[in-house]
C-alpha cells in the first residue's frame, strides 16, 4: 500500500514558503537595518501600519520579542499587567515579562478570550502604597488556547474603552490577527482601532518563515524598537526575510478562508464522537481544540501511525491546526482519521 500523504496538523507555524515566496526573498534590495537603511524592511513596516491604521511599525524576529517590548515600552518595573489567564503571554512566553520588563501578570479567566469592562474595571489596582500600578491590558486575537476565537471589534473595543478609562495602556497580540479578520470580514484595522500596540506574526498562517511586526503611533514604536535593539533583536540585511513577509500579506491573507474552512471540516466531524468535548467558539479560524477521555499523547500516537500530526495541549487535550501546507483534500482525510481513533 503506498504511503498516505502526511497532514501536519501540530501547528501553523510548520509552513514552508513556496517557490514565489523564495524569488522574493532572493531579489529583494537589503541595507543595514539597524542603520535604518534596509528598504525591504520599511516597506514591510509601512505596509503592515497601513493595513492595521497605525501611525509606524517595527519588524522584529519572533510574536515573542515583540510582545515582550510592547510590554517594557509600556510599563514600568512593579507594575501590573492584566491579560487572559491562557494567554500566550502567560502561558508561553517563558516568564520573559518578569524577568525582563520586571512586571507581574495578572491573570483573569475569561471563558471566551477577552475580559469585559466589568472585570478589568475590577481588577485595576487601587491607588494605595500597597499595591502594583496597573499599567496595561494585553488581550489576544485570535485566542490560541482558547480554540482559536476570534474577538470582535464590539468586545475589543468595550475592553479597551474600560482599560483607557483607568488610564491603562492596551496591548494586542494578534500573532493570528489575520485570521480574525478574515473570520469575521472585516478590515485588520477595526479589530485594533483601540489597541495602542499589536503584534502581528507572518511567521504563523501567513506563511513567512520568520518574524512579526509591531505596530502603534510613532512615540510607542520608537521605544519598542530600542527595546528590540537591547533584546538582540537589531537586524542587519532582514530585508531577506521581511521580503517574504510582505508576499504573505500580498498572497496570503485572503486565502485563510480556506483554512478556516478546512478546521471547520475536522470540527463537524469530531462534533459527534463519543468522549470528545469540543471547545467551539462563536467565530472559530484555523484551531479545532478539544477534550478527550482517553489520554492526549495514546490519541495523538495512534494518528501519527496514519500520517495524521495533531499537537497536544495537555494529558488530555488535542490541537489540530490548518494553514497553507495542508489541503482540502488532507484535511478531509485527517477529519477521517482523527474522529476514527477517537470513535474505537
Ligand atoms: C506564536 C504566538 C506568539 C509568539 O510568536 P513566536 O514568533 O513563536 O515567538 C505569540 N502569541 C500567540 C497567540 C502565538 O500564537
Amino acid at each position: 500500500m503506498p504511503a498516505l500523504d502526511l497532514v501536519d496538523l501540530r501547528s501553523d507555524t510548520l509552513t514552508v514558503p513556496d517557490a514565489g515566496m523564495r524569488a522574493a526573498m532572493a531579489t529583494a534590495e537589503v541595507g543595514d537595518d539597524v542603520w535604518g537603511e534596509d528598504p525591504t524592511v520599511r516597506r514591510l513596516e509601512q505596509e503592515m501600519a497601513r493595513l492595521l491604521g497605525k501611525e509606524a511599525a517595527v519588524f522584529v524576529p519572533s510574536g515573542t520579542m515583540g510582545n515582550l517590548a510592547c510590554v517594557a515600552a509600556q510599563t514600568r518595573p512593579g507594575d501590573e499587567v492584566i491579560a487572559d489567564a491562557e494567554a500566550h503571554l502567560v502561558a508561553y512566553e517563558v516568564g520573559g515579562t518578569a524577568i525582563v520588563a520586571g512586571v507581574q501578570l495578572r491573570a483573569l479567566d475569561c471563558v471566551d478570550g477577552i475580559p469585559d469592562a466589568g472585570s478589568i474595571d475590577a481588577a485595576v489596582r487601587d491607588p494605595d502604597i500597597h499595591q502594583p500600578v496597573t499599567t496595561l491590558l494585553s488581550i489576544e486575537n485570535t485566542h490560541n488556547r482558547r480554540g482559536g476565537a476570534a474577538i470582535d471589534a464590539a468586545r475589543i473595543g468595550a475592553a479597551a474603552h474600560a482599560a483607557h478609562n483607568r488610564g491603562l495602556r492596551v496591548h494586542c497580540d494578534g500573532a493570528r490577527l489575520f485570521n480574525a479578520a478574515v473570520a469575521l470580514g472585516v478590515a485588520p484595522a477595526e479589530l485594533v482601532v483601540e489597541c495602542d500596540t499589536v503584534t502581528v506574526c507572518v511567521s504563523k498562517g501567513l506563511g513567512a518563515p520568520v518574524g512579526s511586526v509591531v505596530s502603534g503611533d510613532t512615540g510607542t514604536i520608537e521605544s519598542v524598537r530600542r527595546w528590540r535593539k537591547r533584546l538582540g533583536g537589531g537586524m542587519r540585511q532582514a530585508g531577506v526575510i521581511a521580503a517574504a513577509g510582505l508576499y504573505a500579506l500580498e498572497h496570503n491573507v485572503a486565502r485563510l478562508a480556506e483554512d478556516h474552512a478546512n478546521a471547520r471540516v475536522i470540527a463537524d466531524e469530531l462534533d459527534g464522537c463519543p468522549g470528545v468535548t469540543l471547545r467551539r467558539p462563536a467565530v472559530a479560524t484555523n484551531i479545532v481544540r478539544f477534550d478527550t477521555l482517553a489520554p492526549a499523547a495514546e490519541l495523538a500516537a495512534r494518528m501519527s501511525e496514519q500520517n495524521v500530526l495533531v499537537s497536544t495541549m495537555g494529558p488530555h487535550t488535542l490541537r489540530c491546526v490548518t494553514h497553507l501546507n495542508v489541503s482540502a483534500g488532507g484535511a478531509q482525510r485527517a477529519a477521517g482519521v482523527v474522529a476514527r481513533v477517537l470513535s474505537t
